[in-house]
């Protein structure tokens, strides 16, 4: 209809190709503004202005000519121009990024560059109420710049990961396992700094640390599964995390497996959470006799061919492959992406999720979909905490998807890049 065109907003336009081309320095390491421009798919003028403001800001700088990218240099390029072309990188001393993740008793925290560069991590007891979780908080972060050398000013933006149901405006509506209700604690942590920092529920967070830095690099349709004292559950479609109306989307921990089950920290019954979490997998293994500290204590039992721990992991494994099967059936995802500690444990569960997930009907005509386990261990967390500070602060990690060359690090699918014009600024 003539008169209804949808109007561009500039602004949001120059976020997002801000977001492109961080995202793509982020993965290369060092690249020449004619390879932005290839790997962006930006026009070079774009490539140039952004880069501009990029150096403005102090995010990005020249890198030195020994820096060496994921890609190596082409001789070709530079024989053209009888120069090597200016090369550019994110800048290491930029500042910092700061994740956490808050667990009953435990606070963990990693810094990182503002690439998302792992420089410290910490962990350490944390008081049960959200005021000990805050001071735990606060705490840590000082003792990760004490070791860094930093000092609070360093910190671009903080991002927290929180068992339980957390609001759009970072508000723990419900923490089961922590046992908090309503705690506004992104306002709270908001009085004492002054950077962005956002709150979510802490497998939305390892799921965009997956999309950033782990498994699901090039995936855009996945469901993650995380377990730590609980079961999380992550739903990322089409190269976005869904949130759901209230924020409250994909929680996969308290779909019911069993009609009348075992009874669930939320209170309900049957619940795929109190077969699975951790102290669920403990209690199973407590009812038969077998006495085990965590997943950990599992792992190592399963792996030594204890038959009673492969039965319950087995078990177990088949009650998420029965809750998994219907999220395929509805979301068709890529992959299953199974994080957190409960990683310890996944070799056990596997065999079964997989049997699960090749029986219903369809599973024929749309091929299988791949398990996976994530690389960040218990880190998955904290760096989504990193993911969060990343996303507040250079926008939505999905606006670029990386080609497959820059994640293999191949050199020569860019070839002719350095053609375009050298304008950096
Ligand atoms: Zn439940």
């Amino acid at each position: 209809m003539a008169g209804n065109r949808t109007k561009v907003n500039p602004a949001l336009v120059r976020r997002w190709n801000t977001a492109r081309m961080f995202h793509a320095l982020r993965e290369v390491g060092v690249a020449s503004h004619g390879e932005l421009v290839a790997m962006t798919g930006l026009d070079p003028a774009t490539v140039t202005a952004v880069l501009h403001q990029l150096r403005a800001d102090g995010w990005v700088r020249v890198a030195d000519r020994d820096e060496a990218g994921a890609r190596p240099p082409q001789p070709g390029a530079a024989g053209r121009t009888g120069r090597p072309p200016v090369r550019l990188t994110l800048d290491e001393g930029a500042g910092l990024l700061v994740g956490a993740r808050l667990e009953p008793g435990t606070v963990r925290l990693v810094a990182t560059t503002i690439g998302g560069r792992p420089r410290a991590a910490w962990q350490g007891p944390a008081g049960a109420d959200p005021d000990g979780a805050l001071s735990a908080l606060e705490d840590g972060v000082d003792a990760l710049l004490s070791d860094l050398g930093a000092a609070r000013s360093a910190v671009r933006a903080l991002g927290v990961g929180v068992p339980g149901l957390v609001a759009r405006d970072g508000r723990v509506v419900f923490g089961p396992n922590l046992g908090w209700r309503d705690v506004p604690l992104r306002t709270r942590l908001a009085a004492t700094w002054s950077v962005p920092v956002v709150v979510d529920n802490d497998t939305k967070a390892a799921a965009l640390a997956e999309r950033l830095f782990g498994a699901a690099r090039e995936v855009r349709d996945f469901v993650l599964v995380a377990g730590h004292s609980g079961i999380g559950g992550a739903v990322h479609l089409d190269g976005r995390l869904v949130r759901g109306a209230g924020g409250f989307a994909g929680e996969l921990g308290h779909v019911t497996v069993e009609e009348g089950g075992r009874l669930c920290g939320c209170g309900d019954r049957g619940c795929l959470e109190a077969y699975l979490s951790e102290r669920a997998i403990e209690a199973q293994l407590r009812e038969r006799g077998v006495a085990v500290p965590g997943y950990e204590g599992a792992a190592a039992l399963a792996a030594a061919g204890e038959a009673t721990v492969l039965a319950v992991l087995d078990g177990a494994g088949a009650r998420l492959g029965r809750a998994l099967a219907d999220v395929v059936d509805l979301l068709d995802p890529e992959c299953i992406v199974l994080a957190g500690s409960l990683a310890h444990v996944a070799p056990y569960l596997t065999p079964a999720v997989e049997r699960a997930l090749a029986a219903p009907k369809l599973a024929r005509y749309r091929g299988p979909c791949r398990v996976v386990v994530s690389p960040l261990g218990p880190d998955a967390v904290p760096m989504g905490g990193v993911a969060l500070a990343m996303d507040v602060l250079v926008a939505a990690p999905d606006a670029w998807t990386p080609p497959a060359a820059v994640l293999a690090g191949a050199a020569g699918v860019l070839a002719g890049a350095d053609d375009a014009t050298d304008a950096t600024g």
